[in-house]
Formats: C-alpha cells, structure tokens, sequence
C-alpha cells in the first residue's frame, strides 16, 4: 500500500526543531505600558492580572526590567486627569504621556518607544474623534489627531500608532509630522480596525468607554474581510510605514490577506480581552498558561504577523529567559 509516511518527519525532538517554521523571538513584541498622574502607584489593572497602572515615579522599574529580559519596543498609553469635549490635552507637551515618553527616552535611549495616538483617552465623551451634536466629526479630529503625533514626536516617540480609524488619519498626521521635521518618525497604522467585544478590558484600564453610542461608524464591522484591504490599500496611499490588524486572534485570516497582499509589514494587535481570557482560564487551572500563549503567539507569526502588540510579552520574555518554555 502507497502512502506518506509524515511522522517521519517528527520523530524526535532535533528533528521537529530543524523543521519548525515559525518561531517567536522576544525581538517580535512590542509591550502596552500604562501610565497615570500621581505618585507612588503601581496598581493592578483588575480586568489584566499582571499588568498595571504606572505613575512616572514607578516607572523606570518596570522599563528596566523589560529591558533586562530583552525586550526592544513598548507602546505608550495614558490616563490623564483633565478630559474635555474635544480631547484638549492629547497634544499637551506636559501631558502624561509626552512626559513617559521623554522620560524613557533619556533613561534608556535604546529602547524603541511608540506612542498611541488617538483622542478617546483624552475626551469626556470617551469616542475617538472630535464630538458635535451627537456626531464624530472626521475633518475637525484629524487636525487634533495631528497635533497630537505631532507632541509625542517632539517628546521623543521612535514611532507614531494612530488607532483612531478617522478616514484621512495617516495622510493628516505624515503632513503633520513632516512639517514639524519628523520625516523620519515612521507610522504605524492601525488600518484595520473592528468593533470588537475584545477591548473590553483595555476600556477599563484607560477608563474610555464611549459614554453615548459605540464605535460603529469608524471601527469596521467584524463580518468584513474586503472592506479590510480597502481600509489598508488607503492609508498606504496616505503614506503608512506599517499596517495594524486589531483585534488578533478572531482575525488571523485577516492578517494572512493583509500580509498576502501588501508588502508592508504587519503587526498584530493581542488585545486585551483575548489576554483577559487566557489568564482567567490559566489562574483556574483550566489551561496551561505557557503552552496556550506559546501556540496564540505562533499564530500570530504563521498568519504572517511581523510583530505582535501583546500583553503576555513580558512573562513570555521571562520563559525564554529561564528555558521553561
Ligand atoms: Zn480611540
């Protein structure tokens, strides 16, 4: 009888290992930081287990030790005090988050620091954009959005990460940047980016849930996959360095077409309800933590992610560290 014989090829653990085709490397994340005003907090984000809230004071610790374990990128985003109907203090150059920015960035000048770059943090109302009568008003948000890269570039941002999905967002902001001298401050485009039930936790952690309405009208509908590549093929044209498929796990297929179709890198956004979901299931003893983040981070690479935004990133680090992994 005529048949393949695959488990050939599995045998032994060397020969697995040669054969691997996707591999994860502490180089591949980029880790979400959370920062607050006030002093001497370190506090526990309760949706998040093992991640939290940091005052400035605070947080060169956590910094150096994620530098200490190897990792290479952070994003920044903050909860400020004062939120206004139009998000005034987003480009404030003594905003919380400008502040972390150079802060880190003079603490240690190696690390790459990227900044979210979006007004939801900043607004009362909690929505993306600029709010009038009811309505998110594109044109009038994407001045403010500008505005905004614009600050986190001069505190020292190595990368701007508009997560916004205002239509004109990427033109509006490399105009803004390039004006300002920041030609070389590349972009990484949330271009895809769905109404997802998956945010739930990380709207906690920076206290922005939409206080009328949802986000329907700018975040795409999580049933399209084509309207996917026209949001990408458009901020392309506008000048994005890098695409962002938010959430990740629900959408592998999403970035397998982004990465089949475009040459720009992908990142893949591990948001952080699909975090939430692992740590709960692991800390009852339902899963094997390692094992189940190991295989959701390997996805990430197989669908053709080149970086993956996570929150396990740091206990990730420390398991390559230590070998348990
Ligand atoms: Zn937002």
């Amino acid at each position: 009888m005529q048949f393949h014989r695959h488990r050939r090829l599995r045998r032994n653990q060397a020969i697995r290992s040669m054969l691997k085709e996707n591999h994860v490397h502490v180089e591949d994340f980029i880790y979400p930081i959370f920062v607050v005003e006030g002093e001497n907090k370190k506090e526990e984000i309760a949706s998040m287990p093992g991640v939290y809230h940091f005052s400035l004071d605070r947080l060169n610790e956590e910094v150096d030790e994620l530098v200490s374990l190897g990792i290479v990128s952070i994003m920044i985003f903050g909860v400020p005090h004062d939120k206004d109907e139009c998000g005034s203090s987003a480009d404030d150059a003594h905003g919380i988050v400008q502040k972390a920015i150079s802060q880190v960035k003079e603490n240690f000048p190696s690390l790459y620091v990227m900044a979210d770059t979006c007004l939801c943090q900043y607004t009362s109302h909690g929505h993306c954009g600029v709010v009038e009568d009811g309505e998110i008003i594109n044109d009038a948000s994407l001045e403010r959005l500008a505005a905004t890269a614009v600050s986190q570039a001069k505190a020292g941002a190595d990368m701007i990460a508009p997560s916004n999905m205002m239509d004109g967002f990427v033109a509006a902001i490399r105009k803004g940047l390039d004006e300002a001298g920041f030609e070389d401050v590349p972009i990484l485009s949330y271009a895809v980016k769905y109404a997802s039930g998956f945010y739930g936790p990380f709207r906690d952690a920076v206290h922005s849930t939409p206080q009328f309405g949802d986000r329907r009208t700018y975040q795409m509908d999580p049933a399209n996959a084509r309207e996917a590549l026209r949001e990408a093929a458009s901020d392309i044209a506008e000048g994005a360095d890098l695409l962002m498929v938010k959430p990740g796990l629900a959408y592998l297929d999403i970035i397998h077409r982004v990465y089949q179709e475009f040459n720009l890198p992908v990142v893949a956004y591990n948001v952080s309800g699909e975090y939430a979901m692992v740590k709960a299931a692991a800390i009852n003893g339902w899963i094997d933590e390692k094992k189940v983040v190991l295989e959701t981070l390997t996805s990430f690479k197989r669908a053709g992610a080149e970086l993956i935004l996570t929150y396990h990133a740091k206990d990730f680090a420390k398991w390559l560290k230590e070998g348990s992994i």
